[in-house]
């Protein structure tokens, strides 16, 4: 009989999809993580299994073509394809990620009926553009500018670090609206759409990571988009930017769960095989408690995170819960890397060796979507604040 130590409770629903995109993960994208590491690109064939199969617009609603995921849902889909190869959840991003929800949540009738059957039907990509070179976790210190003209604004200014900036066919662009305000009313989201006369992406970086990840430098010289490009009200983009990065921490927090899951139990079999003098791994202590640290890691994670996104789809406030999902998930899978390397020992840093690719995408988590440092500031500025961590 199998055993499991915890019952994170799930409902029948979600256990249902969990186990319908495991299934579509394990029979159908291994050839493709075969073939993004041998290229370093996420490739169309891809995104058309995926739109195939109902997994482009997990997020968006049923009536522009759309899964009308929750959030939880999608967080459990991310975990699953974690399970394999982080560019599953970049794939899954570019159509249910920030900039997509952003259009869902605070588009107009067009924008909506403009782009959200373009990303369900796996037609177009997303990304989205916060951070510059001087404004990074201090993102309100942006410099792009957008100043009102008789077409609607003229936009100028740099973004880096942009995922998939790329290859994006329409950008969320954060920009200064009123530099006296900035974050309080003065910023404001537009949507740019790949071609506009005056875009470029002028630098593609490659990362510690799976090069499947690219990150573009974005450059807007007098480049004119027209009025109906604000997305959500003028000065309110902050508000938008931060809504979405919400959304992005509990994501970003599931997939480290899934990460490091797939991390141990390759650990796990590894130890079961391979003997060093006359004993397996498996029989010595150092590496059983190493093995059994990562499995109390990711059940206080994954716990953490399920609450969470529960309280979430109640509609509970959940204030600072969801950095504290980020702060300890990402750290958390950065132990289980370190840890799954050392039990494989010389095979944990042969390139081209899942644990190893594991451990260098990972590294990501720590730094993307608000550094821990920054995390740890909203979670402290909520205590000092009064806030309860629990009743
Ligand atoms: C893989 C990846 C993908 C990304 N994708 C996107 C994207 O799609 N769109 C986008 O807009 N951005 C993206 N980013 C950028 C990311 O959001 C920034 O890198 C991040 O916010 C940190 O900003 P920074 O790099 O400028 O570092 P800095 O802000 O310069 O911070 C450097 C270090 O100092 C720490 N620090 C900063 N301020 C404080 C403080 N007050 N107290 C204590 N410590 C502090 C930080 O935590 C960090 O460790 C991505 C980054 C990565 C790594």
């Amino acid at each position: 009989m199998e055993t499991t130590a915890l019952d994170i409770e799930l409902s029948d629903e979600l256990r249902a999809m969990r186990d319908a995109v495991r299934r579509f993960t394990e029979r159908e994208l291994g050839p493709w993580a075969e073939e993004i590491d041998r290229t370093g690109e996420i490739p169309a064939g891809l995104i058309e299994l995926m739109q195939k199969n109902g997994y482009c617009g997990m997020r968006l609603p049923a009536e522009y073509g759309g899964g009308g995921l929750s959030l939880f849902q999608y967080c459990i889909a991310l975990e699953e394809f974690s399970r394999l190869h982080r560019a599953f959840t970049i794939a899954a991003n570019y159509s249910s990620g920030m900039t997509p929800m952003a259009i869902t949540r605070h588009g107009t009738a067009a924008q909506k009926e403009k782009y959200l059957r373009g990303f369900a039907a796996g037609k177009l990509k997303s990304a989205f553009a916060l951070t510059e070179p001087e404004a990074g976790s201090d993102a309100a210190g942006m410099r792009t500018r957008a100043e009102k003209n008789a077409k609607g604004w003229i936009l100028n200014g740099r973004k880096h670090y942009i995922s998939g900036g790329h290859v994006a066919d329409v950008i969320m662009v954060m920009a200064v609206t009123d530099p006296d305000k900035r974050a309080r009313g003065g910023i404001t989201a537009f949507l740019l759409d790949r071609g506009t006369p005056g875009f470029s992406v002028t630098r593609v970086d490659t990362t510690i990571a799976t090069d499947s990840i690219k990150l573009a430098e974005l450059t807007f010289e007098n480049c004119q988009l027209p009025a109906d490009a604000v997305i959500g009200e003028v000065g309110a983009g902050f508000k938008v930017a931060m809504g979405s990065l919400n959304d992005g921490r509990m994501s970003v927090s599931c997939s480290c769960v899934g990460a490091a899951e797939s991390l141990l139990e390759r650990s796990t079999e590894h130890a079961k095989v391979r003997r060093t003098f006359g004993k397996l791994l498996a029989e010595r202590q150092a590496i059983q408690w190493m093995l059994a640290d990562s499995a109390v890691d990711i059940a206080a994670a994954r716990a953490l995170c399920y609450d969470v996104l529960r309280r979430l789809e109640k509609g509970d406030n959940v204030g600072s819960a969801g950095s504290m999902c980020k702060l300890f998930a990402s750290e958390m899978v950065g132990r289980v890397a370190d840890r799954a390397v050392q039990i494989h020992g010389g095979m944990g840093v042969i390139r081209g060796f899942p644990v190893e690719r594991f451990y260098r995408d990972v590294r990501h988590y720590r730094v993307g979507e608000g550094a821990s440092e920054i995390q740890r500031i909203v979670i402290s500025r909520d205590l000092l604040r009064g806030v309860k961590i629990a009743d």
